[in-house]
């Protein structure tokens, strides 16, 4: 069988052609029936009339059956176009009709945009959701979101390298996932909350310009643009400095939103130090942003530089604002190795805005193990634990590790942007509920006794 899909009618008509796809639509006028077939790349409408052989099989056809039809494409007289199908000035003739699979009547409409079915409806029944045009396209777009960044960053001899999901716990500001092992029973593996630690081995290891699209992995609260997973376009670039790591993104981030149909408010992107953000806009997060802009779907892309490294904890310590692997400025790494003057260490950390969200985050790093080092005795950490923790860091630091700095962009987030959603849930094929289960299979769930046993541990109720 030579299958057409359904964009491709338009330049068939007279054509004999085969199609597959989901029952749309139906509607009986009189003796007709009109059917509207769906598949991938779009709908048409179907024309059974009652001298067509298929039309007894037609008669019994239900929304969301499977079928295969064959027959003739035909132009639609003037006065019978629909504006709004892509296929909407053809019609097929359907000739024969295969049931390929029938359907049960769906728990949830599936012709609306599917916004005000409840959550839990939606995420049950996921795979029929995503049947849904609007979900089609957002997903298609996430996918040329990233297909768009990879092909950018190919063409600038980036090297595309995976690194490990099951990991050590890494301090990135969240709390870890954790993974038992069998093997050692009592020990754990940590779900990397960023893949940081490998990229600076990366560079570490001569690989001078790699990215990755990664799965990050912490266990926060869930906000309607925060999950326990998230994609990061994760890149990190040696022999650079701050304005070099910025030029890549931004170049990057132009090409990949106006090739997409974007259009960007200001270029190159307006650039505020933390405080100038904080003065400003009270926060680090802004919407630059018009009325108008808003109403046309522009793209408002900033960067925010010079925050502070450190931040005072409750107890009267400090921890890092950001990322404790940054370096800190210039004119601030006598401070940091010596100790002193905590509250006034700038870090070369910067941060990407875009439309009110932070769309990604990224540094220059410490290269040298003392640097390094000095940050972990700002926040407490005694020698020992440095040496548990980081001792690999320090190692790898020790052996010739190049000056390198990159990003990490969160993917969701700006796919959530560009199709103009208001949750990343919109842009994930199977995302968590916001009262964090997962989508379909709903996780998490207990495990047999026997797995607990393999695995030494016991599950202490709560009273
Ligand atoms: N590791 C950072 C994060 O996940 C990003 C970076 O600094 O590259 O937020």
């Amino acid at each position: 069988m030579q299958r057409t899909y359904i964009s491709e009618t338009p330049q068939k008509i007279g054509e004999q052609v085969t199609l597959s796809g989901w029952v749309h639509i139906r509607r009986d006028h009189g003796k007709l029936i009109f059917l509207d077939l769906r598949d991938q790349s779009g709908v048409i409408q179907l024309v059974v009339t009652p001298k067509s052989p298929a039309y007894e099989a037609a008669q019994a056809l239900r929304p969301e059956w499977v079928i295969q039809v064959s027959g003739t494409v035909k132009e639609r007289p003037e006065s019978m176009r629909n504006e709004k199908l892509e296929t909407g000035n053809v019609e097929m003739n359907v000739e024969e009709l295969v049931v390929l699979n029938q359907a049960e009547t769906p728990p949830l409409p599936l012709d609306t945009e599917g916004l005000d079915i409840d959550e839990e409806v939606r995420l049950k029944y996921r795979y029929l959701d995503l049947r849904r045009p609007r979900l089609q396209r957002n997903i298609r777009l996430r996918s040329e979101l990233v297909q768009r960044m990879r092909s950018f960053l190919f063409g600038q001899n980036f090297t595309e390298i995976e690194t490990p999901y099951f990991s050590k716990t890494t301090p990135e500001g969240s709390r870890d996932f954790v993974v038992p092992s069998r093997m050692y029973p009592g020990q754990f593996f940590a779900l990397p909350q960023s893949p940081q630690q490998y990229k600076q081995l990366l560079m570490t290891a001569g690989f001078e310009k790699y990215f990755q699209i990664a799965r990050c992995f912490r266990d926060e609260d869930l906000r309607a643009d925060r999950a326990f997973e998230h994609t990061q376009l994760d890149l990190e670039m040696s022999f650079v400095e701050q304005a070099d790591v910025l030029a890549v993104i931004e170049a990057m981030i132009i090409t990949v939103a106006e090739g997409m149909g974007k259009k960007i408010k200001e270029k190159p992107f307006p650039r505020f130090t933390y405080q100038e953000a904080m003065e400003k806009f009270g926060a680090d997060k802004f919407d630059l942003r018009t009325e108008e802009d808003k109403q046309n779907g522009v793209l408002a892309f900033a960067w925010v530089l010079d925050f502070p490294f450190f931040e005072k904890t409750d107890d009267g310590g400090y921890t890092f604002t950001h990322n404790p692997f940054s370096m800190p400025k210039p004119e601030h790494v006598e401070s940091l190795l010596k100790g002193e003057s905590i509250d006034g260490i700038m870090t070369q950390q910067y941060d990407l805005v875009c439309n009110g969200f932070e769309a990604g985050g990224g540094s220059i790093r410490a290269h040298k193990p003392e640097i390094l080092k000095a940050v972990f005795k700002v926040m407490g950490y005694t020698d020992e634990k440095i040496e548990e923790d980081f001792g690999h860091m320090l190692s790898a630091f020790s052996y010739g590790a190049p000056p390198h700095g990159g990003i990490g962009m969160g993917i969701d987030r700006l796919a959530m942007i560009l199709a103009g959603e208001q949750s990343t849930r919109e842009v994930i094929a199977f995302p968590q509920s916001s009262s964090g289960h997962t989508s379909v299979m709903d996780a998490p769930s207990e495990i047999t006794s026997d797995q607990l046993k393999e695995l030494g541990l016991q599950v202490k109720k709560s009273e």
